[in-house]
């Protein structure tokens, strides 16, 4: 399965927020073995939404949408989505009976607006918060408070599979460039073994593939033709 990140909100661009919500969804996918081709960071806006959601859904199998829900007038997320698909945003009866019979609210209190959602999608009930979020085909609409986004994830996370890599780590004392033969000795022998290599007090190397024998072999393999790091960070 690919699938593309959609953040959204202008104090994304602004720097006021950290990005948090990519950076955890890129993890929890890669961790279930979605492979992660596209994260966007897009201001809260109808039409950027809109093109990025529709562009994301032609070209992978699932879209993770956060940021942008709720009633106010920065929040438009449920209008960018539902102009993707050429539908309209409507209330959404099953969120408001579920908000009042579980979130506590009388159904005259929730502010107008909140309870909109695009018009056939499946609701995803907010346990942490009052927005909603919702599917529509294989874009899912998740909030944008990290606490909410989470707890909505968690209700959903079944349904993003694919073929879950393994991982080894090696940890080099040498300079990057200085491992360039290795590597290309590493990639000829290990063909399904993907090589990250991440540079800083010193170098990381990553390993993956589908088969964990075939990937602690090749780490087995560099490791004893690397010099180590003077301390190993683990
Ligand atoms: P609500 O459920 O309250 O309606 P929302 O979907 O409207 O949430 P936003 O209004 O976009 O979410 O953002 C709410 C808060 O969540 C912001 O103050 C921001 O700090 C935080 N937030 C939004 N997007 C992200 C993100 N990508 N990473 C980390 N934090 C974020
Ligand atoms: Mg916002």
């Amino acid at each position: 399965m690919q699938a593309a990140v959609v953040t959204v909100g202008d104090e994304l661009l602004s720097g006021d927020t950290e990005n948090t919500n990519a950076t955890w969804l890129c993890r929890e996918l890669t961790e279930r073995g979605v492979s992660v081709e596209r994260v966007f960071t897009i201001p809260d806006d109808i039409g950027d939404i809109a093109q990025i959601v529709n562009e994301s859904y032609a070209a992978y199998d699932a879209v993770l949408v956060t940021g942008g829900l709720g009633p106010t007038h920065d929040d438009v997320t449920m209008e960018g989505v539902a102009a993707a698909f050429g539908r309209d945003v409507e209330k959404n009866e099953e969120a408001a009976a579920w908000l009042t019979e579980h979130g506590g609210y009388a159904a005259g209190d929730l502010v107008d607006g909140t309870t909109h959602l695009p018009v056939g999608s499946r609701v995803l009930h907010n346990e942490e918060g009052v927005a909603p979020g919702c599917v529509v085909e294989s874009v899912y609409v998740f909030p944008g408070v990290p606490a909410e986004m989470k707890a909505m994830f968690a209700e959903v996370a079944d349904e993003f599979t694919g073929e879950v890599q393994h991982v080894e780590l090696v940890h080099a004392g040498e300079p990057e460039s200085q491992l360039v033969d290795r590597f290309a000795e590493l990639r000829e022998r290990f063909e399904d073994v993907q090589v990250g290599s991440y540079p800083g007090d010193h170098v990381r190397v990553k390993l993956s593939g589908p088969d964990e024998s075939v990937v602690v072999e090749a780490a087995a393999w560099l490791r004893e033709r690397v010099d180590p790091p003077e301390e190993t960070v683990e």
